[in-house]
């Protein structure tokens, strides 16, 4: 049995924490590989102003540009519907027998999780990594959702608190201030050339 942690995400835009954790994952899961899978219409987000799916998914494609075994995955913008994860996942499962998926995402998402449609059956069908973001400690937080969602299997990915967010990298750049690295050069060109067109 191989295994592929999925990555799953907004990434408007794409940062350095997102490169950081799933570099971190490829490496603590030995899996084959880290999918990177930027959702094309994000159901926890509808309402939100959000960049087109395919800005963000060439942000996405240039920040893990030559990281070993981070691989674009564009699955979800195949299908016309909402991108539900649970839906990505149960055809994933049965497009990829031999394959154990794992699912990663911040503390925050496992907060939410819950919410999500699915929620329950996800649990049942994949195990999650999660890396700690400051409002949402990881045991708390396991915890609470497991009471919810008593199936639920996380483990915590081992990385330094890195808590940036695409929330702050946006008002950063709404505000024309320097983002010191926050998000690679090459991005942040693709990010400008969509903003001034
Ligand atoms: P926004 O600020 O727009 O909500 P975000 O920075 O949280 O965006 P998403 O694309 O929503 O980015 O994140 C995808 C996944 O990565 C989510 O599960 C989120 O919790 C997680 N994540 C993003 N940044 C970090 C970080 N710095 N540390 C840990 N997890 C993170």
């Amino acid at each position: 049995m191989k295994t592929v942690v999925l990555f799953g995400g907004t990434f408007d835009p794409p940062h350095i924490g997102h490169l950081m954790m799933a570099q971190l994952a490829y490496e603590q899961t030995e899996c084959e590989a880290v999918w990177v899978m930027p959702a094309p219409s994000p159901p926890h987000k509808e309402g939100l102003l959000v960049s087109p799916y395919r800005v963000r998914r060439d942000m996405t494609a240039q920040l893990i540009a030559g990281s070993q075994g981070l691989v674009l995955c564009e699955v979800e913008a195949e299908r016309e519907a909402l991108s539900f994860t649970v839906d990505t996942v149960r055809i994933l499962q049965e497009q990829h027998p031999d394959t154990e998926f794992r699912f990663l995402m911040g503390s925050d998402s496992l907060h939410d999780l819950p919410t999500w449609h699915g929620s329950n059956e996800l649990t049942k069908r994949i195990d999650f990594m999660v890396a700690a973001r400051a409002e949402a400690p990881f045991e708390e937080t396991y915890a609470r959702v497991k009471e919810v969602l008593p199936d639920l299997r996380a483990h915590l990915l081992r990385m330094p608190m890195l808590d940036v967010s695409s929330t702050f990298i946006r008002e950063r750049l709404e505000q024309g201030k320097p983002l010191c690295g926050l998000v690679p050069d090459m991005v942040l060109e693709t990010w400008n050339r969509y903003a001034g067109s």
